[in-house]
């Protein structure tokens, strides 16, 4: 049963009209699947209320047509006939008597309109300030163009109300809201009531909510989710006047939803943040309001949960990325599992999918937005097929998550690991710079495994075609994972690069198993994602010269889908590493690189003791070749399927590894699918 500590976690609390029935709120958060996966979208806050969280919000909703931040995929509200498909959300999150809550976004000076083609309106006409420099402006808006978004908002929160939500969350955070806009100066630079003074800069708001009260306020709450730190100086709307507004506006939302400047900033991966990261930006703050406060921080530690509200900083514990990894989380903390919680590790992948405009993702939780898609649930499995045992060749995190859900299926799981540590490339990559919360994709499936009567596991045994056929599994699982190449071969290079002999080259299997290079070291990223940039860290530690060249625009270019690339750059800088952008390695000589320039081709030698190429990963798919060679004698041996997952099957972040596991699980014994369409879809009606 549950642990006292964490009682004060289940109280009840109000917020306007309405009581959460505990302290665990999942704050707005994106998911890559919106307006096009309606149904995809509602299933995944649906299984939320099921995990037990008082109060579940949508993600961002615009909410009308003069601002959308197209190609982003979130929600839209802009006139009755979406009703139904954020009804089917609102229906979903109240299964379990948790609360409805949607989250109105105009996004102003953040929307360059690039589907509706309007002309942007903000409070004042500047460049329209995104991910991509759209070359859009804004028009700075006019007391008539004030008094329309007042009436839009109003007739968008009727419009919530008919779809059945409790609260409403309006958007002025992470610099993406009006709200925000109007409050910081940067963007309110206005001569009017509007601007000027800080109660001025706040006008708009006040207005919008007692619109909004006077329209549905007996039966909906509102909540104001402002940054706490615009983190551009003086100019910003900055920590301090963030106090001051709320001091000034103290019952102005039913709650403060408090949330860090950018969204990066907010979103911080373990690697720059750690869990609280927001703790001294937030304490303080609710002792200015009478209404109730909501703050993030990664929290998965129930302890560092109950101390937030004990000391009363927060009242309620908002989780965006502990709820995606573990959509279970306050049920687990309520029925005393704690060692169940599945902690989000903060890699941000999930942040990947609204980034790409995707699906969305989860390095630790393979079910995420698949449970209306595929019909994944995150903490159930389907029914056992007729075959009875499996035999995983692997403990990446392919073979661990297969053997996790395949035990919980029912099936008698081995799994065979030939070092002696169990985890395969996450086992090395935990102990990079900056990684070691990674290392909870294998801790927490090691527990789980432990408890299970139907698993074992033998490290120190690597396996070949032979001991397969002996063993006689009914199933053989390959998840042998990759290496890395040496030869250069990634995306500059199709085929091996020009290479002299005496050059010391590396791998990062080199770096990880402690076969590191001196001096001076070039270290060509061809990957693009984290292993280029954490490695040069490295190396700086261990005392080289480091220089990274890579032919992108920018160091660790993939991270930017992980909002991390800024954070990179900035900490290589500060490390000493000599960045060089849009150059790529077009041969390795005897003392030097030649280097050429993505654009032009211009070449420039670099001298150098040693280079460390981060390209591409090869499968180790032998064994799977070799039983596949030998598959007449499947039948004798008893076995009935062989596959390959994950990265031997082709390499790939984490989190496809770990879905690739998962899959592998559910579909076991199920009719062969193969390429065929593989899950539901939702596909648009034509209209009439
Ligand atoms: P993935 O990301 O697909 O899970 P990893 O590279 O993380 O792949 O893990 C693969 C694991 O498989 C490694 O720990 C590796 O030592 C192990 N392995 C590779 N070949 C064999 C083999 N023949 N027998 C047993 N284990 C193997
Ligand atoms: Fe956490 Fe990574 Fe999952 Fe996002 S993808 S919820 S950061 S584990």
């Amino acid at each position: 049963m549950r642990d006292p500590r964490y009682d004060i976690l289940f109280e009840p609390v109000k917020i306007g009209p309405h009581t959460a029935k505990n302290r665990f709120y999942q704050v707005p958060h994106c998911n890559g699947g919106g307006y096009r996966d309606p149904s995809a979208a509602a299933e995944m806050r649906g299984v939320k209320a099921e995990g037990g969280w008082g109060v579940i919000f949508t993600e961002q909703t615009e909410m009308h047509p003069s601002s959308e931040i197209t190609p982003f995929i979130e929600l839209r509200l802009w006139e009755d006939q979406d009703i139904p498909s954020i009804a089917r959300m609102a229906e979903r999150m109240k299964t379990h008597g948790g609360l409805a809550g949607i989250q109105l976004a105009y996004s102003g000076i953040n929307g360059p309109n690039l589907y509706t083609k309007e002309v942007p309106l903000a409070p004042t006409a500047l460049p329209i300030r995104t991910f991509t420099n759209d070359p859009v402006q804004a028009r700075a808006m006019d007391r008539q163009d004030i008094r329309n978004l007042r009436r839009w908002f109003v007739n968008a929160a009727k419009r919530c109300h008919t779809a059945g939500f409790d609260l409403i969350c309006l958007y002025g955070a992470h610099g993406f809201g009006i709200f925000q806009h109007f409050l910081s100066r940067a963007t309110n630079q206005r001569m009017d009531e509007y601007g000027g003074s800080l109660e001025n800069r706040a006008r708009f708001a006040r207005e919008v909510i007692a619109d909004m009260r006077e329209a549905v306020g007996e039966t909906m709450a509102f909540t104001l989710r402002v940054s706490l730190d615009e983190t551009i100086g003086e100019l910003g709307f900055s920590n301090a006047e963030v106090r001051d507004f709320i001091e000034m506006n103290r019952d102005l939302p039913d709650l403060w939803d408090l949330a860090h400047g950018t969204w990066e900033d907010c979103s911080g991966p373990s690697r720059f943040k750690e869990e609280a990261a927001q703790e001294q930006l937030v304490r303080g703050i609710r002792e200015l309001s009478d209404k109730p406060v909501v703050g993030v921080g990664r929290f998965t530690s129930p302890d560092v949960m109950a101390r937030m509200i004990r000391q009363g900083t927060l009242d309620f514990i908002g989780c965006a990325r502990p709820s995606i990894a573990d959509p279970f989380l306050p049920k687990k903390i309520e029925e005393g599992r704690i060692e169940d919680i599945r902690e989000c590790i903060g890699c941000n992948i999930c942040i990947t999918g609204d980034m790409t405009q995707g699906m969305g993702r989860c390095t630790q939780n393979p079910t995420w937005m698949e449970e209306w898609r595929r019909g994944w649930h995150p903490e159930r499995m389907n029914a056992k097929g007729a075959s009875q045992n499996v035999l995983i060749v692997g403990s990446g995190p392919a073979g661990l998550e297969a053997a996790r859900a395949l035990s919980l299926r029912g099936y008698d799981v081995a799994i065979a690991e030939a070092r002696d540590e169990i985890g395969g490339r996450v086992a090395r990559e935990r102990k990079l710079p900056g990684l070691s919360a990674w290392g909870r994709v294998v801790d927490y499936r090691q527990y789980q495994l432990s408890q299970r009567p139907n698993v074992e596991t033998y490290p120190a045994s690597r396996l070949d075609a032979e001991q397969i056929l002996e063993f006689g599994f009914h199933n053989v699982c390959i998840a042998t994972g990759a290496h890395w190449r040496a030869d250069g071969v990634a995306r500059q290079h199709v085929v091996p690069m020009p290479m002299d002999k005496a050059m010391p080259v590396y791998t990062p299997d080199d770096l990880m198993e402690g076969r590191v290079p001196k001096g001076r070291v070039v270290v060509y990223d061809d990957d693009h994602y984290y292993m280029g940039g954490v490695l040069a860290e490295l190396l700086t530690q261990i005392g080289c010269e480091v220089t990274l060249i890579t032919p992108a625009p920018y160091v660790s270019d993939w991270a930017r889908n992980t909002l991390e690339q800024t954070a990179i750059h900035v900490r290589l800088a500060a490390a000493g590493v000599r960045i060089v952008l849009n150059r790529g390695v077009a041969a390795i000589l005897a003392g030097a690189v030649e280097t050429n320039c993505s654009y032009t081709d211009a070449r420039e030698r670099t001298p150098c003791d040693a280079v460390v190429i981060v390209g591409s990963r090869l499968s180790e798919d032998d064994l799977f070749h070799d039983l596949q060679a030998r598959k007449a004698e499947w039948a004798d041996a008893g076995i009935l399927s062989v596959k390959v997952i994950g990265d031997a099957c082709a390499p790939g972040p984490i989190a496809w590894a770990t879905h690739a596991g998962h899959r592998y699980a559910r579909e076991l014994d199920e009719p062969e699918r193969g390429y065929d369409m593989p899950f539901r879809r939702e596909v648009t009606r034509l209209a009439d």
